[in-house]
């Protein structure tokens, strides 16, 4: 039996042998599954493929500057993620990081003064796609070196992270984890963009798969929680945890409006039982409402889930059940953001690629009306878009009992019912057992919901 010395310097000199023929960062954290010595050395490697990427940018600051990150809640996107990601290719010499609103002046501060950078393209505009959701783009040099920082317009990276122009320059990553959307396309170096891109080909639709699209379709919403086949999250280092970044993004996204490959059962050039897709008006009366319902009920290929919601709709007499689907591409509902609540309230407004989870919606946990012995209800209300000036709602004016225009709700309104403070167990709305004056009239005078 060796002894610990022995075994020690065998471990380290394994972690140099599998650092030479371990092809990229999926085929070493196979090996963090396969045991817990394996692990350890795993993880060695992990630290050390993001060190030598890194190091070369901050000198003798990498402690601090991977301190700065972590606690900035910075991530590190571009070329040193795509290259953790492949372990190919010269080492980069230019990084690129996505810092929430309010950190860059700390991440500033650091560069120009303890490790010397100066910023330089002072002009600098961050690619289009970003326009929407950065804030500031600076960038900064030191002989070869160059590192550029993008601002998001708030704490949510993932929004800018899935505006990328190829899903390639989706990957992201933390000190000890990394995450890549759809990563059957990036490790066979195929990516659905608009951009040229060194190593990988970029295509415009996914007509290069030869296939139906899947799960996979570019058109179909996802969220960023979405784990499985839409998503690879690897971490070699909790300790710079990249899996507590992801749980708490709150974002959903498609890459395009219409999927474009001819075999796609979601192209509606071949499929005119696809989804009617915005931008169109929502519903507003009896007739629109009925002609909304026969679209779901001849949507192909079929939902698999459809609830009962009700449905306020601006020029209704009353308030109408409403059939909500779960979104193309979901099987069965974990969350309540998997609604396809878009058939009867807009709440993209001009966005139509990107949405927050919890965006427009308020969930309300009644006192009143308790049914006896039942299970105690809650509601979340759908509103549309404060961007898309619906008109007001004339049903809720008079059940809410509004008198001033300045007051009135606009747009339609349509309410989901779920088990009290579990928003996730969702159950049909009926005509007879939903307490709708009670519930209206509280969700109405909540001004922080509606204005
Ligand atoms: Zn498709």
């Amino acid at each position: 039996m060796p002894d610990g010395n022995e075994k020690l310097l065998r471990t380290q000199s394994l972690v140099q042998i599998m650092g030479q023929h371990l092809e990229c960062l999926p085929d070493l954290l196979t090996c963090l599954g396969t045991g817990y010595d394996m692990r350890e050395l795993g993880s060695a490697l992990g630290a050390r493929w993001f060190e030598s990427i890194v190091q070369s940018f901050f000198g003798a600051h990498f402690a601090e500057m991977r301190h700065l990150l972590h606690v900035t809640s910075t991530l590190i996107t571009g070329s040193c993620a795509r290259q953790m990601l492949t372990g190919q290719g010269a080492t980069p010499n230019d990084l690129n990081l996505i810092t929430p609103l309010g950190s860059a002046e700390i991440l500033y501060a650091s560069l120009v003064g303890d490790l010397q950078y100066e910023r330089f393209e002072v002009c600098a505009r961050p690619n289009y796609a970003f326009t929407k959701v950065v804030k500031g783009f600076t960038r900064f040099r030191k002989g070869e070196m160059i590192i550029t920082i993008s601002e998001a317009e708030g704490d949510n990276l993932f929004k800018v992270v899935v505006s990328s122009p190829t899903t390639v320059d989706m990957t992201v990553m933390t000190p000890g984890g990394l995450v890549m959307f759809y990563p059957a396309w990036t490790l066979s170096k195929d990516n659905v963009g608009c951009m040229a891109k060194d190593g990988f080909r970029v295509e415009r639709s996914t007509d290069f798969l030869g296939e139906d699209c899947g799960k996979a379709c570019p058109a179909l919403w996802r969220s960023v929680l979405d784990h499985g086949e839409q998503m690879l999250m690897l971490e070699w280092d909790e300790r710079f945890s990249i899996k507590k970044v992801v749980d708490g993004s709150q974002t959903m996204w498609c890459l395009i409006v219409h999927c474009e490959n001819d075999l796609c059962a979601y192209n509606p050039k071949n499929n005119p039982r696809s989804r009617q897709l915005m931008p169109h008006r929502t519903p507003s009366g009896i007739t629109e409402i009925e002609v909304q319902e026969a679209r779901i009920a001849q949507h192909w290929p079929d939902y698999q889930g459809i609830l009962q919601g009700v449905l306020y709709a601006t020029s209704a007499k009353k308030a109408h059940l409403v059939s909500i689907p779960l979104r193309d591409g979901v099987d069965s509902l974990v969350d309540m953001s998997q609604l396809d609540v878009s058939h009867w309230v807009d709440q993209l407004g001009p966005e139509r690629l990107i949405s927050s989870t919890g965006q427009c919606r308020k969930t309300y946990n009644v006192i009143a009306d308790i049914p006896e012995g039942g299970t105690l209800p809650g509601y979340t209300f759908f509103r549309e878009h404060p961007l898309v000036y619906g008109p007001p709602n004339a049903l809720i004016r008079e059940v809410g009992r509004i008198t001033s225009n300045a007051d009135n709700i606009l747009g339609n309104v349509l309410v989901v019912k779920h088990t009290r403070h579990m928003k996730n167990e969702l159950m049909d709305c009926e005509e007879d057992n939903i307490p709708w004056i009670g519930i209206i009239k509280q969700c109405v005078r909540d001004s922080t919901f509606w204005y």
